[in-house]
């Protein structure tokens, strides 16, 4: 799949630049001069890090990881084996191993399900106990920095580890990531310390929000307007990493593949698409499509509902299609066990968003539609509405009707994709990937353009989240004091930076310091201003 866009789509929209840039670390991924970038600096939420020396905090590898930021078609442990990375796993921070859940496929083993740890040295398994630990018993795989000095016949259950005692375990196979990150370890630091994300106790009002109330409404959106530009370059920086790798193209259906999975089947999404050189092929027909993606997601169910003949026949004719080609794709087809459905609304499952993608993909002109979006005039109350038009496709003889494989025939079709998802995909993949491809093109004046409507894109769907994130900094704001997916988007930053790295007390804390002194600061500037204009 060619990865350059057809340059007869956007004669008048210069996007990117024939080649990357060769140096990553260019002007594109340096983060904005704002104060809130400042901040995080001062904060340490952003290590300062060099590329040429010593290890990474173990945090920023966790983030690594939890974020795959990784070469991923490129992992292999020290003693040889090809690593693929079904699920990165769920961080525990209950202690124990770093990730719990995990699904990685050893060379053409079948994938395994077991816990990750995540360290800077391969020492540090026995240093810290780790061999004789039961909690870490079901540890399958032990990421390290640097694997430089550790012979390999320490990495698997031959070699010295024969002859540990009884009691003792074996170190799980190691992967060394230090050259294997997708971006240099500055830049990653940079962004990706934003994302290290553990979910706080309810019913705290934060020690920041005394003073974020004394801030004007101005200042306020001031504020979250800054922290959300911080959050959007950080989703444009690793969509162009990715770039770097496997083409705009690729990054563009990865990320969207990414936003379809909605919280909890992300990473089964995004594999599916990290795959889609392997399984798309030219005028396949949206039904073969589906058929495909279905078989090879493992989420095709194996047996019929016997109460529902509409759902049945559907299913009937998807497992004909499928049959004859299982064997082809039987490389690449993920255990179902990577999926999660609980908690899960229908309209979310995994299922219904595969349908829809397979729309998409067999009209093969979704990136040119969304490039003719970006060029076209539109008004900012018109953002939406116009990007939903884009994505949305015709009827679905089936998915129109019915909200899952197994569901029965609704009275009253229902669209593929709602205004929710649309305004979540334009925030996190559509408006980043045109401003980083426009940032590479050099056209100043289409990444502002870009920069007004995602200032300008009305609100997403509230989430958890923003709903404490409300209660804790904004004292419990409604849902309308944000009032705009910039805003949004700026308080979940906030909440990444600061909250994530603190105690449900705050305890140490400095956002509440930053943002006396901002206030205290600009308050003097804006007085001085209004003397000499007097
Ligand atoms: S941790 Fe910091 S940013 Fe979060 S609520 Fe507490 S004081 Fe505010």
């Amino acid at each position: 799949m060619n990865s350059n866009l057809n340059p007869n789509l956007n004669s008048n929209l210069s996007l990117t630049l024939p080649e990357h840039p060769r140096k990553s670390n260019g002007k594109v991924t340096s983060g904005p001069a704002s104060f809130y970038a400042r901040w995080r600096v001062q904060c340490g939420v952003v290590p300062a890090l060099r590329e040429d020396h010593e290890s990474p905090p173990e945090r920023l590898l966790q983030a690594v990881w939890q974020h795959q930021r990784l070469l991923r078609g490129q992992l292999k442990t020290l003693d040889g084996q090809t690593v693929r990375v079904l699920h990165p796993g769920f961080a525990d921070p209950e202690g124990g191993p770093d990730f719990r859940g995990a699904v990685v496929q050893f060379d053409d083993a079948p994938p395994r399900a077991g816990d990750v740890e995540v360290d800077i040295h391969a020492g540090n398994w026995r240093a810290h106990g780790h061999d004789r630990n039961p909690a870490f018993q079901q540890v399958i795989l032990h990421v390290i920095w640097d694997g430089a000095g550790v012979h390999a016949s320490a990495c698997q259950g031959g070699g010295k580890s024969a002859r540990l005692k009884p009691e003792l375990q074996p170190p799980p196979p190691r992967l060394s990531i230090s050259d294997k990150l997708d971006a240099p370890i500055g830049e990653l630091s940079f962004w990706l310390n934003a994302e290290s994300a553990q979910l706080l106790p309810e019913n705290l009002r934060g020690q920041c929000c005394a003073s974020l109330r004394d801030l004007a409404p101005e200042k306020l959106a001031e504020l979250l307007r800054d922290a959300a530009q911080i959050r959007f370059r950080g989703k444009s920086a690793q969509l162009q990493a990715r770039a770097r790798q496997a083409g705009w193209e690729q990054a563009l259906w990865e990320g969207i593949f990414r936003a379809l999975g909605y919280k909890h089947n992300t990473w089964p999404m995004h594999c599916l698409a990290e795959q889609r050189e392997r399984w798309l092929s030219p005028r396949t027909s949206p039904f073969a499509l589906q058929a495909r993606l279905f078989g090879i997601s493992g989420l095709l169910p194996a047996e019929l509902t016997r109460a529902q003949a509409s759902a049945d026949g559907y299913l009937r004719r998807i497992w004909d299609q499928w049959w004859r080609e299982r064997e082809e794709f039987a490389d690449c087809t993920l255990p179902r066990s990577v999926w999660r459905f609980h908690g899960q609304r229908p309209a979310n499952h995994p299922q219904r968003r595969l349908a829809l993608a397979a729309h998409w993909l067999a009209s093969g002109s979704l990136a040119g539609k969304i490039e003719r979006w970006c060029a076209s005039v539109v008004p900012d109350e018109e953002l939406a509405g116009s990007l939903l038009e884009v994505l949305q496709i015709g009827r679905d003889d089936f998915w129109s009707w019915h909200w899952t494989m197994r569901s029965a025939r609704l009275k009253k079709p229902q669209p593929l994709l709602g205004a929710a998802r649309a305004a979540d995909l334009a925030v996190n993949v559509i408006l980043p990937w045109l401003w980083v491809r426009a940032a590479e093109g050099k056209n100043e004046s289409v990444q502002r353009g870009i920069e007004r409507r995602f200032n300008a894109w009305p609100s997403a769907e509230d989430n958890a989240v923003l709903r404490l994130a409300r209660q804790r900094l904004l004292g419990g704001a409604p849902r309308r004091a944000l009032r705009n997916a910039a805003e949004q988007q700026g308080l979940i930053q906030i909440v990444r930076d600061f909250c994530d790295r603190a105690n449900a007390v705050c305890q140490d804390c400095r956002f509440p310091e930053m943002v006396r002194n901002w206030k205290d600061e600009r308050g003097r500037c804006d007085s001085s201003n209004a003397e000499q204009a007097i």
